[in-house]
C-alpha cells in the first residue's frame, strides 16, 4: 500500500508536529509563531506493509495580503491530488475564519477526510467528547480521532486508520 497524506489546519495546531512524530524526523520547522511552514514539505514513512507520502502545508488563513494568499493556494491544490486528508484541529473549539474556509472546501472534496483532534493532553474525556460531537455533526469526515501529537499518544490509532484508507 502507498499513497499520499496532506495535512491542513489553522496555524498553531501542530500538523509540522505531528508530520515529524510519525515520521520520526525533524522535517519541518516548528515554532510557537504561526506560519512558519512556508512550502509543502513532502516526507515519505515507510514501513514493511505499507507507504506515505506526507504534505505538511502552510497554516490556513483567511488571506490578508499576497503571500497568505499563495500559502493558501498551496495547501488547496493538494486536496483534490491526495489519497487522505488530515484535517488537523487543537483542543481550543476555535472554529476560525481559516477552519470555516476550509471546512467549506472540504465539502465538495471526495477525498476522504480524516478530523485529527490534537493535544488531547491538555483536556479531560469530557471535553474531549464535546468536541467530538461538535465535528460529527458536520457529516464531512470519514473518520475522527483524538491524539497528541507533543506526547506521541494515539498515533498508532491514526497511522492504522489511515492505511485503511490508502
Ligand atoms: P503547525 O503550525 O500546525 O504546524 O503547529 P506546530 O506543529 O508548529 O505546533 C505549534 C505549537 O503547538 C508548538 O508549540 C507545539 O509544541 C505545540 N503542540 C503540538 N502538538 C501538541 C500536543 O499534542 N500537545 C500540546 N500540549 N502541544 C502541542
Ligand atoms: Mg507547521
Amino acid at each position: 500500500k502507498s499513497g499520499f497524506v496532506t495535512i491542513i489546519g489553522r496555524p498553531n495546531v501542530g500538523k509540522s508536529t505531528l508530520m515529524n512524530e510519525v515520521i520520526g524526523q525533524k522535517i519541518a520547522i516548528m515554532s510557537d509563531k504561526p506560519q512558519t511552514t512556508r512550502n509543502k514539505i513532502q516526507s515519505i514513512h515507510t514501513e514493511d506493509n505499507f507507504q506515505m507520502i506526507f504534505i505538511d502545508t502552510p497554516g490556513i488563513t483567511k488571506p490578508k495580503h499576497k503571500l497568505g494568499d499563495y500559502m493558501l493556494k498551496a495547501a488547496r491544490e493538494t486536496l483534490g491530488e491526495v489519497d487522505v486528508i488530515l484535517f488537523v484541529v487543537d483542543e481550543s473549539l476555535t472554529i476560525g475564519a481559516g477552519d470555516t474556509y476550509i471546512i467549506q472546501e472540504l465539502k465538495d472534496i471526495k477525498t476522504p477526510v480524516i478530523l485529527v483532534i490534537n493535544k488531547i493532553d491538555k483536556i479531560d474525556q469530557e471535553k474531549f467528547n464535546y468536541i467530538y460531537e461538535k465535528y460529527e455533526k458536520m457529516n464531512i469526515f470519514s473518520d475522527i480521532v483524538g491524539i497528541s501529537a507533543l506526547e506521541r499518544a494515539n498515533l498508532q490509532v491514526l497511522v492504522d486508520k489511515i492505511v485503511d484508507f490508502l
